[in-house]
């Protein structure tokens, strides 16, 4: 047995599956999950010894590579200071400040630790702003893994949710109407069926959580009104697209084509904590300060704005500068481009779908026209995708363990890295044709 495979017997015998996040068990990949024990750059090495080139760059935050030395350095010196106070910090109100400069319409903005407490807080807001109770998600769309938010479409369109996992009541996911994506009439009605009951929508800027759907031309933008129109509130979920599909997340990418949606609320996670537990809720200065202690909405956190965690989100957001995002760029559009040929040379019919500098690809013939929806997602051949990740993963490349997921590049994947990758690919590509 491997030092990973031993690892993982050890893990199994006292965490659930072994793993603190269910995607981490390869579960939809089938094999031993790699047991990681450092990172540089654009490589992880695991308990084995083995290096890899990173795909996953730790399902996001990793924007500028891991272990960056001056995020590394700013997080030591933070660490110096003390680990956590209790108290405000001067750091909180800079990162705030930082955010809020990059995303129009954030005018003020809360920090937390994770990107589920980040939407969760968003909804509260809406629901206390708003004073209404009923939430529309869309499918496939993921927010974190509170109650409301584990939620199943129901029966029909415009009916209630069932609850998305075991051990939430029926109850709370009655309050959750699940529409399909990218679907104006669903959303309709939706509305139509609740007039004046719905306290928000809250959508992912982009969908990144079943593989890369972006929204389709015009839709954001018809959500933003639909909600208006109804008094409901709009919540976008930035937490992975934010400063990471552009410098302004998934909204400047809607704004260069041209459309100009200002939400009500915006959640931030991931990249903002440069890999360290940072999340936020921001927007309309009137909505946020409904949060205790100026309002009535009550939301709170022992480790909120952790100073050693901001120091690592500042460092990064300051780092993250118009260079950063040309070569995220560049590394983005050409990696797609070599994953698109080589599995065209080899046959396998596919999709890659694009949302600033995101990208998935989805494998088979049911998708291989485009995927608008989690229905048509649904559709991938996840068999293709296991063979073709398997086949990288030997050859060095580690890949999202889900056919589901984006897959992440940092601005430490230069050309050599690139190279590297590209040159593993013919012989995945094979893999998943057979
Ligand atoms: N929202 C989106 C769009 C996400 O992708 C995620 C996590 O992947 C979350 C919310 C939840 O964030 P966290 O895992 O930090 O709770």
């Amino acid at each position: 047995m491997s030092a990973n495979d031993d690892l993982f017997a050890r893990a199994q015998r006292v965490i659930p599956g072994g793993v603190d996040s269910p995607v981490r068990a390869y579960g939809s990949v089938g094999g031993t999950p790699r047991f990681l024990v450092s990172a540089e750059g654009a490589y992880v090495t695991d308990a084995d010894g083995r290096r890899y080139v990173d795909l996953v760059a730790s399902w996001g935050p990793a924007l500028l590579g891991h272990a960056h030395p001056e995020v590394v350095e700013a997080v030591v010196a933070a660490a110096r200071r003390g680990l956590s106070f209790g108290a405000p910090t001067p750091a909180e109100a800079e990162l705030a400040e930082e955010i809020a400069a990059r995303v129009p319409g954030v005018e003020k903005l809360r920090l937390v630790s994770t990107g589920t407490e980040a939407t969760m807080t968003a909804i509260r807001l809406a629901r206390g702003a708003t004073g209404r109770d009923l939430l529309v998600k869309f499918a496939g769309h993921y927010h974190g893994h509170s109650d409301g938010l584990l939620a199943a479409a129901g029966s029909g369109l415009a009916t209630f949710a069932l609850p998305g996992s075991a051990g939430v009541p029926d109850a709370v996911a009655a309050q959750t109407l699940v529409v399909p994506y990218n679907d104006r009439e669903a959303l309709e009605a939706a509305f139509a069926a609740h007039p004046g009951r719905i306290a928000a929508v809250i959508t992912e800027a982009a969908a990144a959580n079943m593989g890369v759907v972006p929204p389709a031309s015009g839709f954001t933008t018809f959500l933003a009104d639909l909600c208006r129109r109804d008094g409901a509130l709009l919540i976008s979920d930035e937490v992975l697209t934010g400063f990471r599909a552009a410098a302004g997340g998934y909204a400047q990418v809607l704004r260069e084509a041209g459309e100009q949606v200002v939400p009500d609320l915006v959640t931030f996670g991931k990249v903002i904590g440069g890999g360290m537990p940072v999340a936020a809720v921001g927007g309309r200065a009137d909505v946020m300060d409904l949060l205790a202690p100026t309002g009535p909405v009550y939301q709170a956190g022992t480790l909120s704005g952790n100073p050693v965690a901001v120091a690592a989100g500042l460092a990064t957001l300051r780092l993250a500068d118009d260079a950063v995002y040309t070569r995220l760029a560049a590394a983005s559009a050409a990696l797609s481009e070599a994953v698109g040929s080589a599995l065209t040379d080899a046959g396998v019919p596919h999709v890659i779908q694009r949302a600033g500098t995101l990208f998935s690809v989805f494998f088979g013939a049911d998708v291989a026209g485009g995927v608008p929806d989690y229905a048509t997602a649904q559709r991938q051949d996840a068999a293709a995708y296991r063979r073709f990740f398997h086949a990288m993963l030997g050859a060095g490349v580690s890949l999202p363990p889900s056919a589901y997921e984006a897959w992440f590049v940092t601005a430490a994947h230069d050309e050599a890295v690139l190279a590297e990758i590209t040159a593993a690919l013919p012989a995945a590509a094979r893999a998943a044709a057979t």
